[in-house]
């Protein structure tokens, strides 16, 4: 036998927070509070914060795998809690608080949520729900008073939390958090990271060609702590040592950019629904930024990345999904890709991009493997050490191939280079006369021309040909822009019976709790649309 000499020391928030005590103590965390004041930390008064958070936990009969909630905006008590709940073996669930008051209930239901940490001002929310599901614990965050009468400030629980209590000894595939999907396709359905998933996940998304944090970075994750974990970032920050400015409830564009500003943040992270609301501030009021900033959860349109490079602000682009922890694909110029003339540059960064490192990526329709041509068009799959294997509610087993891929539901093409572009996903496809049409594609170009803020194509019922394409638009202030002329725009770039048949124009596209385009609300309200 000829086995290995190295350590087998398991994967765990151990050394996250390890981080935290030693390397990266004196690294500073602002948060926005409710009152707009800046609250400041650091990573070790955090660490220490963490380990009471955990011994009172225990304390209080929390037991290894119990579910902790969380209903909590971004700030630094969210990242006590990111670190504190899995040190105490317990798993975080974090409540998305922008779902309805009822399904925020099914889901801490579902997830046998034992505690709840809520915000104080969110308490408004948590009354709306909880006759439907009994916390044994409700921990409030903030000064706000008077609390509910079995509520307990979080400050005072901290107390309980006494070094003499021993913390449980964690192993790498122990679970440590919990996040739900949106439920598009019926019933939200939870998906549990665990400690190595999550080691492996902040590791690999720190890499340069990832999403490339370092403790020379200061990260502002717009994306919600409630949503996929903010993409990982503030796991990955601690790990790296990067300083984190968190913006509380405030995700308007000004008060961004105030904190971008004043705090000299290098890397911001959102959904390109933020971005396109940055821009157009941006355009109203320059400033002098200079950071990168990832996008995610729906495709950032070209332009913007265009646009964002002339205000010195370099757009990123990853894909992923909840159940993929998320990172999964990033749009990063490889040397070949940078030699290409600047167009073909854009249009390489407005793909979703490839593979990162440790995880395998394929593109497969019916006859197998897409070939790499930039064309033809399958579904995304996806396997690796951060993808989940199943749901907590079981393996639904068309979601999975046997040799063990993820069946993301994203369908796209995959080029010459290896950058794989989303096109859409299943369920926005739109079939017209026995064809698919891609509505991201065509949103991409709409959003292209220069009048339009925001632009999302639907699939409308016809009478002749099942379906056709019909394209929602928001102008930019003042900004004008007729059917016909957005028509023409297009046209270069598309067949036409690709291009939509009806151009509407309104002040707003509704929103997911996540703040992507809500498509499913407006196939309903135009699907009684006369032709
Ligand atoms: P949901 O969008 O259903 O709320 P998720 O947050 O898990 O749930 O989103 C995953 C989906 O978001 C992916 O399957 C994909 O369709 C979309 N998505 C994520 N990133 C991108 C991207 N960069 N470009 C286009 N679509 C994306």
């Amino acid at each position: 036998m000829f086995e290995s000499t190295m350590m087998d020391i398991p994967l765990t928030i151990e050394m996250i927070l390890d981080r935290a005590r030693s390397t990266a103590a004196d690294v500073e965390v602002v948060s926005r509070l409710p009152d707009r004041q800046l609250h400041k930390t650091t990573y070790g008064a955090i660490a220490e914060r963490t380990e009471r958070l955990a011994r009172a936990l225990i304390d209080a009969g929390i037991k290894p795998r119990d579910r902790v909630a969380t209903l909590m905006w971004n700030h630094s008590q969210h990242l006590e809690c990111y670190l504190g709940i899995p040190l105490a073996g317990a798993v975080i669930h974090t409540l998305n608080l922008r779902l309805h008051p009822d399904e925020i209930a099914y889901i801490a239901a579902d997830a046998q949520d034992r505690f709840l940490i809520v915000d104080d001002v969110l308490l408004p929310l948590f009354e709306a729900f909880r006759g439907k599901h009994h916390f044994e614990k409700v921990i409030v965050v903030g000064t706000a008073k008077p609390l509910p009468p079995d509520a307990i400030p979080y400050e005072d629980f901290l107390e309980r939390g006494n070094p003499q209590i021993t913390l449980p000894k964690i192993q790498e595939n122990d679970p440590l958090g919990c996040c739900y999907t949106s439920g598009t396709t019926g019933r939200p359905k939870g998906v549990v990271y665990s400690h190595r998933s999550t080691i492996l996940h902040s590791l690999v998304t720190a890499l340069p060609d990832c999403l490339d944090l370092s403790q020379d970075d200061c990260l502002l994750a717009v994306v919600p702590m409630f949503h996929v974990n903010a993409w990982g970032l503030p796991y990955t920050s601690v790990l790296v040592g990067a300083r984190q400015v968190l913006p509380g409830p405030f995700l308007d564009a000004p008060s961004l950019l105030d904190l971008m500003e004043a705090e000299k943040v290098t890397v911001a992270a959102g959904v390109p629904t933020i971005w396109l609301g940055i821009r157009e501030e941006l355009d109203a009021r320059p400033r002098n930024l200079n950071a990168r900033m990832v996008v995610g959860g729906a495709a950032a349109p070209e332009q913007l990345i265009r646009d964002f490079d002339r205000m010195g602000l370099q757009l990123i682009q990853a894909w992923g999904m909840t159940e993929t922890s998320p990172v999964g694909l990033v749009s990063r110029l490889s040397p070949a890709a940078r030699n290409l003339p600047l167009d073909e540059q854009y249009k390489l960064r407005a793909k979703q991009g490839r593979p990162a490192p440790l995880v395998q990526i394929r593109v497969c329709n019916e006859k197998g493997e897409v070939p790499a041509d930039g064309k033809t068009s399958g579904e995304v799959q996806i396997r690796g050490p951060w993808i989940t294997r199943g749901y907590t509610s079981g393996v639904v087993d068309q979601r999975w191939t046997a040799d063990g891929y993820f069946k993301t539901g994203d369908v796209a093409n995959r080029d010459a280079l290896g950058y794989i572009q989303l096109t859409d996903r299943t369920a926005d496809l739109i079939k017209s006369g026995g064809e698919w049409i891609a509505s991201q594609t065509l949103e991409n170009v709409i959003m292209g021309h220069p009048a339009v803020r925001e632009a999302a194509v639907i699939g409308v019922p016809h009478p002749k040909w099942s379906e056709r394409p019909l394209a929602v638009v928001v102008l930019k202030p003042g900004a004008k822009a007729s059917s016909d002329e957005l028509k023409e725009h297009m046209a270069p770039h598309f067949a036409k019976f690709q291009l939509p048949d009806a151009f509407v124009f309104v002040d707003a596209i509704p929103r997911t709790s996540a703040g992507k385009f809500k498509k499913t609300e407006l196939r309903q309200e135009y699907r009684n649309w006369s032709w």
